[in-house]
């Protein structure tokens, strides 16, 4: 029996999102539920140091993780928040190594500080596993490829794990928003450390964790590009559909700084094209005839209501 998957996006947004979509499985799993996506919302342990990258880390501090003096939730971005009502399987971890996989007609979907995703998106969620005791979610068309892929690792010695997979809105807004003021009570101008906060942890609605296609493995450190988990991920990953996003020398081009431990569904059609290609997928989108919209006006939303604020 198929089952499709499904992601539900905002008519006139789809195009301009760059969003496409989806996967069927060939055997789907057998028990579907619904659970509260605060679930999802995991803490993980925080990285112990600048930079703080695009994780959870800002959570940790809640004093300064909601709601600044004088700031309004304007964005479409931050509304997106309310409109998590999110269909949540959690038969994925449960799929077996060597497990027949789904065939993928998923196309890569971008997902940057210009490309952002509609306000009402909510992804179909799928449970990965567990980090530190927190349940983990994956858009459920990437979801079992990573949990194949994580298994074919294992296999190997290699242990990969889930340090941050999906995040909805309202965690990436506070996040943002604590990572922020953070620097703002060190000293640094709003302006400053709008920029500087950007540069690691993308503003809500932009993040490629929102959308639930981008998974943080292991260590959220630079040097985690030493490890033999990162080896097999570069050696390996493309097999699965997953792409290091935001390689070496690329912040031109991404807006993100290298994140060795993140790597993003594009799906196992594109991944190893896109791998081959040497380009990052804004680059490879753009030669391939993809047409995505250059508008940053969501993120100058939520920058103006941040900066602005006396
Ligand atoms: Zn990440």
């Amino acid at each position: 029996m198929k089952k499709p998957t499904s992601i539900i996006l905002a008519g006139g947004m789809l195009m301009t999102a760059c969003v496409l979509t989806s996967c069927e499985r060939l055997d789907p799993p057998a028990n579907t539920n619904r659970t509260s996506e605060s679930r999802a919302a995991a803490q993980s342990t925080p990285p112990p140091s600048e930079p703080d990258t695009t994780d959870d880390s800002a959570v940790r501090d809640s004093s300064v993780a909601t709601e600044p003096t004088g700031t309004n939730h304007t964005t479409g971005a931050t509304a997106a928040s309310g409109a998590a009502a999110t269909h949540v399987s959690s038969a994925a971890s449960t799929l077996p190594p060597g497990s027949e996989l789904p065939v993928c007609k998923f196309e890569p979907m971008l997902v940057n500080a210009r490309n952002p995703l509609p306000a009402n998106y909510a992804p179909n969620l799928m449970r990965l596993g567990a980090y530190n005791g927190e349940d983990r979610f994956l858009h459920a068309d990437a979801a079992p490829f990573a949990v194949a892929m994580v298994a074919a690792a294992k296999a190997n010695n290699v242990n990969l794990t889930y340090r941050s997979t999906h995040r909805t809105v309202a965690r990436q807004d506070a996040n943002f928003r604590n990572s922020f003021q953070s620097r703002v009570n060190n000293g640094m101008s709003r302006e400053d450390a709008f920029a500087a906060t950007a540069a690691w942890i993308a503003p809500p609605g932009t993040s490629e964790h929102n959308a639930g296609i981008a998974i943080d493995f292991n260590l959220v450190e630079e040097r985690f590009e030493n490890t033999a988990e990162f080896k097999w991920l570069m050696a390996n990953a493309h097999n699965y559909g997953f792409i290091l996003r935001y390689p070496n020398d690329t912040r031109e081009l991404t807006g993100i700084n290298y994140e060795p431990w993140h790597f993003t569904f594009v799906g196992v059609n594109y991944a190893p094209k896109i791998r081959e290609s040497g380009l990052v997928l804004e680059q490879w989108l753009a030669q391939n005839g993809t047409a995505c919209r250059q508008d940053e006006s969501v993120v100058d939303a939520f920058k103006q209501v941040l900066v602005s604020v006396r």
